[in-house]
């Protein structure tokens, strides 16, 4: 069997480069180790409105749930402030039907997807997947972080996500809480569905994710579960190399997903987007710049930012539950106000940089992350 291009990983990225590369003639197949394309569902389902656009995917009646309209965001103490979102035009998918819906357009392209085939290795000619040998002159990784656990697991944690039935869970508003001694490096977060339904999870360093979501839970209230998913995330930004002779790595098998959320619809859909040209650029001109190309597009697009988020995201390690009380308490009505009014979901450390005070108190900054801080500013 021969194919233009192999895909291993039937998820936003992979089906995004399928499209891209199957819309210029070129033969692909897709193959998704699971039984069916979007499931299981690991993802909370946050994305913006820009991002869906750019990567040109309006979401049908039903992988569109609901607008979000706020973020309320706590501290350890339980302080907390609510910043408005609607400005940055935030929804909340479901990725279940968004992937199905990328799937129908590469397949409308011509791409094949064959779903519980599993890509096994690279062989001189292809790759080896469980149904056999197949040829092809392009591979492309995207099987998500589950590329990454064997390359390096520094830069993995892990995380917890129910879906639940809760009267205390309000259609249009997220939640996030941060506590570094029950989720150190990270936070817990509710991402409601509708009214009285939605995700709820956490993740950090060194924890027990089910033991800790649990009793969160418990704390909050009556609850049902009705799903509940472990997923590895990865927070240390982009690999160093995308293209690797004739495999092209793309989502969140290259760490494009955000290092401060791991949101990584738009970032690592963007991957598959940028790859799938290139792909299809080379399969036409066998010029090996064309394809080295996607890093640089990619780069050029993420890279600042994600350097940035890198060491926001040292900050917040660095930051103990005291600390994080105080910084709280600094928190004027005017920077909620201006974040509320700015913010970016897709590029967002210059929020960050005002919630954390930075700009007007580099004394502080110096002493959280050294000489770094400059970084961050920049
Ligand atoms: C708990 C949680 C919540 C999240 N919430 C959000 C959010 O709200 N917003 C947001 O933007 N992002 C969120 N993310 C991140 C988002 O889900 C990922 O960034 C995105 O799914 C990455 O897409 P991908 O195609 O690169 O990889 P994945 O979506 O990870 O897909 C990889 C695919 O490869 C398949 N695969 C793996 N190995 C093989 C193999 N050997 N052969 C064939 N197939 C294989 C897998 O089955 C899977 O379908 C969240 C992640 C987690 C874990």
């Amino acid at each position: 069997m021969y194919f233009d291009v192999v895909v291993a990983g039937g998820s936003v990225a992979g089906l995004l480069a399928a499209r891209e590369i199957s819309a210029k003639g070129h033969s692909v197949l897709v193959v998704e180790e699971d039984y069916e394309i979007g499931t299981p569902e690991h993802c909370g389902g946050l994305v913006s409105i820009a991002g869906l656009e750019e990567l040109e995917v309006i979401p049908f009646r039903k992988t569109f749930d609901h607008m979000i309209e706020s973020a309320e965001i706590s501290a350890p103490n339980k302080n907390k402030f609510l910043i408005n979102s609607k400005n940055q035009k935030v929804v909340e998918i479901s990725r279940r039907e968004l992937d199905k819906q990328i799937a129908f357009q590469a397949q409308k392209n011509g791409t094949v997807i064959r779903v519980r085939t599993s890509f096994q290795e690279i062989t001189n000619t292809g790759v080896r997947t469980n149904e056999g040998k197949i040829d092809c002159k392009i591979f492309v990784d995207a099987r998500g972080v589950s590329s990454l656990i064997h390359k390096d697991r520094t830069g993995i944690i892990s995380s917890a996500q129910y879906e639940i039935y809760a009267d205390w869970i309000h259609k249009g508003q997220v939640k996030v809480m941060f506590d570094q001694k029950k989720y150190p490096g990270f936070f817990a977060w509710v991402i409601p569905s509708s009214e009285g339904k939605g995700k709820v999870g956490i993740a950090g360093k060194g924890i027990n994710v089910a033991e800790t979501l649990d009793s969160i839970l418990e704390e909050k209230g009556n609850y049902s579960t009705i799903r509940k998913i472990f997923a590895p995330i990865w927070i240390k930004g982009p690999i160093k190399n995308f293209v690797e002779g004739k495999t092209v790595i793309i989502g969140d098998a290259a760490g494009q997903a955000k290092p401060t959320t791991a949101g990584g619809i738009f970032t690592s859909g963007m991957g598959g987007v940028y790859a799938g040209q290139a792909i299809a650029k080379f399969l036409k001109t066998n010029n090996k710049s064309d394809l080295e190309d996607y890093q640089k597009r990619w780069t050029d697009r993420f890279g600042k930012e994600f350097e940035k988020q890198i060491f926001a995201r040292k900050i917040l390690e660095k930051l103990d539950n005291n600390t994080i009380n105080k910084l709280f308490e600094t928190i004027s009505p005017e920077i909620i106000k201006d974040i509320s009014e700015k913010d970016d979901f897709d590029f967002h450390t210059g929020s960050i940089i005002k919630l954390l005070g930075l700009k007007g108190s580099i004394k502080t900054a110096k002493v959280l992350i050294g000489g770094e801080f400059k970084k961050l500013l920049s």
